[in-house]
């Protein structure tokens, strides 16, 4: 293990490991299969990228969004370790180029999207070189009961049983209910004493349901108090998203906006601006934030109920990856209920998958109509029961003697 403190304080010049880090780093360098579940900000990435260093050979992170990876490598290469990543985007020279320097040996880190693991010269290639790790980022998107299923990450299992040089294996993610875990574990193999669960507590987020008021003069009243703060405003809708934007702009705010509907450029342009601080807002549907590792967002408001607690954890938890206090914020009304039942109802999920996804609503809305400490009710969400205390800072550990009789709509997802 040492040899992991010399690294961490050479390569990446931190005097200490994060909590989970060094048990993940120890199993996955005496080549145990492991799975690391650590809150967005934890700090997964040096869970298999010192191992990596550590151990002889290249590792491969399979990564689900481009974006991340050329990120991560872009990081890797400014520190002077030998990184590439092979996506979609690469012209086919590009793409042959990067396979001969792969199976020459040079690269400690290879960054490839689960898609790469169906083309045979990928493949051939990995398979005809040292292998240090296979690490699985963002490890949720193997189980159709995450929130995020990649049908093309859980195509990668039957591959790996082929290869003949296939090395330990380490997965991570943010979020995984029971379920996921068990997925996770059973797919790649991990043993269930080798999963590092650091619990999901985020000391630093207050989190706060606001009722009753009107969004939008709640949305004006706060950010008049923060005009300089960085924040993210998310929407169930485009035409919410749009709409809010318009509104912020026409006070002055400097917003960007990002939704699906909008071209690459456009939401490239509006994800680097938020990123470079010359938009202090960024107003966006779901679609924006996977693998943005922006660290002084203040806050982040959610302008209508997300459609289950995995979801709006991750969503809100791109609040205060820096560890300074920062706000989450959830906007409820009651009629924000309809729109996920209605996307639930429309989608092409079988009945079982279906019932599930109403029951995971049913505990995001119990979240709104909750008069316990809202930071704990997420955390037992996610059967981390280590913390003992309330969290002290969420509206509802403010307002404690705000009782509130569960509201019907509260208790009629499932019934109706
Ligand atoms: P995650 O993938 O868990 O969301 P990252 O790996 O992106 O988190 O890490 C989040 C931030 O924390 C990064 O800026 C990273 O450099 C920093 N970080 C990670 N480990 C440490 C450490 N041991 N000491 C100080 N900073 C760290
Ligand atoms: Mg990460």
């Amino acid at each position: 293990m040492e040899k992991a403190q010399h690294i961490l304080e050479e390569y990446f010049g931190f005097p200490s490991f994060r909590p989970g880090q060094q048990a993940v780093i120890e199993y996955v360098t005496s080549q145990k299969n492991a799975l690391a579940i650590m809150p967005t900000g934890g700090g997964k990435s040096l869970c298999y990228q010192i191992p990596g260093l550590a151990l002889e050979g290249t590792a491969i992170v399979v990564s689900p969004l481009i974006s991340l990876m050329k990120d991560q490598v872009d990081a890797l290469s400014s520190l002077g370790i030998p990184a590439t990543y092979i996506n979609s985007t690469l012209s086919s020279e590009e793409f042959q180029e990067r396979m001969q320097q792969l199976r020459a040996g040079r690269y400690k880190f290879v960054y490839a999207a689960p898609e790469r693991f169906e083309s045979p010269t990928f493949i051939e290639s990995i398979k005809s070189i040292n292998l240090s790790l296979i690490a699985f980022d963002e490890a949720h998107c193997i189980s159709q009961w995450g929130h995020d299923f990649r049908p093309s990450y859980r195509s990668i299992v039957p591959t790996l049983a082929k290869l003949p040089n296939l090395p330990v294996i380490v997965a991570l993610t943010a979020t995984a209910t029971d379920e996921v875990n068990y997925d996770i574990r059973r797919l790649l193999n991990i043993e269930d004493e080798h999963v590092i669960n650091t619990g999901f507590a985020r000391d630093n987020l207050s989190f706060h349901i606001v009722k009753g008021s009107s969004k939008r003069d709640f949305v004006l009243d706060y950010l008049k108090e923060r005009p300089a703060e960085s924040g993210i405003i998310y929407t169930s809708t485009r035409k919410q998203t749009d709409t809010v934007h318009q509104l912020l702009e026409s006070k002055g705010y400097a917003a960007a906006k990002y939704h699906a509907g909008l071209s690459e450029q456009d939401r490239k342009q509006a994800q680097n601006a938020f990123i470079q601080d010359e938009k202090t807002i960024i107003v966006a549907t779901n679609a924006f934030g996977m693998g943005i590792d922006k660290s002084n967002v203040r806050y982040v408001i959610h302008y209508a109920l997300p459609m289950n607690i995995e979801s709006y954890y991750q969503e809100a938890g791109r609040a205060g990856r820096d560890g300074e206090p920062s706000d989450c914020i959830l906007l409820f009304s009651g009629q924000d209920i309809q729109l996920q039942k209605f996307l639930i109802e429309q989608s092409l999920m079988e009945e079982d998958k279906k019932t599930k996804e109403y029951k995971k609503l049913q505990a995001m809305v119990n979240y709104c109509h909750t008069h316990s400490c809202l930071q704990t009710y997420i955390l037992h969400y996610f059967n981390d029961y280590s913390a003992v205390d309330d969290c002290g800072k969420c509206s509802n550990c403010l307002n404690s003697d705000n009782r509130e009789d569960m509201t019907r709509e509260a208790q009629m997802v499932l019934s109706c």
